[in-house]
């Protein structure tokens, strides 16, 4: 038997025996306290159990190194652990920021210090982060930032607004970008990226309530904030380089989420989620949905996203092997997001009137959350750089267009 079979034989056992069976079947965004963080609340006391119990194990962050908390598994074997957690019907025992964003640009660029500080601390789930780039005036065009970091002594005093900072209100710590010298030749030159804890005096965030009613977003501000210097990330001035790496990671973390992962199906139910919606509002025919227009854009809709989660698939297979994600996130990013856009689009489509619903009775509660979803989709074209951003940087970098 071959070392991996070994290994997947034992990762089957281990996970079996150590998995409470409270969690099993759950999808990840049902369970509470899966971001981890000090505000994290579990009302299923298993899903604390099984951050602890893999978090023990260093499987949390499968193939960061063992000596800040990770696995140090090789990308075969990540791949088995996660090939035998879908096959037992576990959820990850923890998501975020932490483990797809700052964590991986850490390894990259952190000093020894910045990774035995962070890193084990990721892995256990005791701190969430947030992520501080957008500005009310600095979007797209992110080099022109603006919030102030002035040097005085070993500290920074920092102030200034981000804004859209996905969940700050339950974030422990920010990475952010801050403008250290105003006056350098070029505006990328003058940035440096930087972690502030937020319980820091002077840190702020107020809520912003979206479209879809929820705020999982905020604007953060910051009032003449004293960071240390040895919180800054790689150097100071330097800070375009580590922000453009860790939007590598967030794009491709985002295509992932929401373009390859599909839906599951309705439980008992041998259809996939759509086609199952469609049978359920439109009927069927010979075990086939009834109407034929939407029999094809919901076929055409699971060959996509079964072809798109393969790709996904392979680029991450890459990570594992140590390739770093570059200018192919933006495409990932634009193909992953469009088809999200898309299938919330077919699925209002599906409920036709039954998707008019905001709240109150004469409407099932998946129906509300599937249009509250389909307007929260409208922002997937937006966070992590816009498309026209994305179709931007594939034209410059991808395919070496002049622009
Ligand atoms: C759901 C969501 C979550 C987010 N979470 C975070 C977060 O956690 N942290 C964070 O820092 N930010 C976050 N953002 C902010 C996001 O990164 C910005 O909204 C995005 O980069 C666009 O910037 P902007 O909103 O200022 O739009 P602008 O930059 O003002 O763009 C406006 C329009 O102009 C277009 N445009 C701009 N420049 C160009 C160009 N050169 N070529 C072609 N078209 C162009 C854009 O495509 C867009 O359509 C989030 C946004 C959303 C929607």
């Amino acid at each position: 038997m071959s070392d991996l079979e070994t290994f997947r034989q034992e990762t089957h056992r281990w996970l079996d025996a150590n998995a409470p069976k409270g969690i099993v079947g759950m999808p990840a965004a049902e369970l509470e306290g899966t971001w981890g963080g000090r505000k994290a609340t579990y009302p299923n006391p298993d899903m604390k159990v099984w951050l602890d119990v893999m978090a023990e194990k260093g499987w949390t962050a499968p193939t960061w190194p063992a000596e800040y908390g990770g696995g140090g598994l090789d990308g075969e074997e990540a791949k088995v652990l996660a090939e035998e957690l879908k096959a037992l019907k576990l959820p990850p025992p923890l998501i975020g920021f932490g483990l797809t964003m700052i964590g991986p640009t850490l390894l990259r660029f952190g000093n020894e210090e910045q990774k035995k500080e962070h890193l084990p601390k990721i892995c256990r789930g005791e701190i969430r982060w947030c992520q501080g780039y957008s500005e009310p005036g600095s979007g797209s065009d992110l080099a022109s930032l603006q919030t102030k970091a002035i040097r005085d002594g070993d500290h920074f005093v920092i102030t200034g607004t981000k804004v859209w900072t996905s969940y700050a209100d339950q974030a422990d710590w920010i990475f952010a970008l801050v403008r250290s010298d105003p006056d350098a030749p070029k505006k990328q030159e003058g940035i440096t990226f930087i972690l502030i804890d937020m319980d820091d005096p002077g840190v702020t965030v107020s809520p912003i309530l979206l479209i879809s009613g929820k705020s999982p977003f905020c604007e953060t501000h910051f009032a003449e904030v004293r960071v240390p210097v040895k919180n800054v990330v790689h150097e100071i001035g330097a800070g375009w380089t580590v922000a453009k790496a860790l939007l590598g990671h967030e794009r491709t973390m985002i295509a992932d989420a929401f373009g390859a992962s599909g839906m599951k199906p309705r439980k008992g139910s041998s259809r996939s989620f759509l086609s199952d919606l469609a049978v359920t509002h439109l009927g069927e025919v010979e075990g086939r949905i009834a109407d034929p227009l939407v029999r094809d854009q919901v076929a055409a809709m699971e060959m996509d996203s079964r072809a798109f989660a393969l790709t996904v698939q392979r680029t991450k297979d890459a990570a594992h092997a140590g390739h770093q994600p570059g200018s192919e996130s933006s495409m990932f990013k634009v193909y992953g997001t469009e088809l999200n856009m898309q299938r919330y689009e077919l699925m209002v489509r599906i409920l036709g009137p039954n998707a008019l619903g905001w709240e109150g009775p004469g409407f099932e509660e998946s129906e509300l959350n599937t249009t509250r979803e389909w307007l929260r989709s409208r922002g997937n074209s937006i966070e992590g750089g816009t498309t026209e951003v994305q179709l931007n940087i594939i034209a410059k970098h991808v395919l070496g267009l002049p622009v």
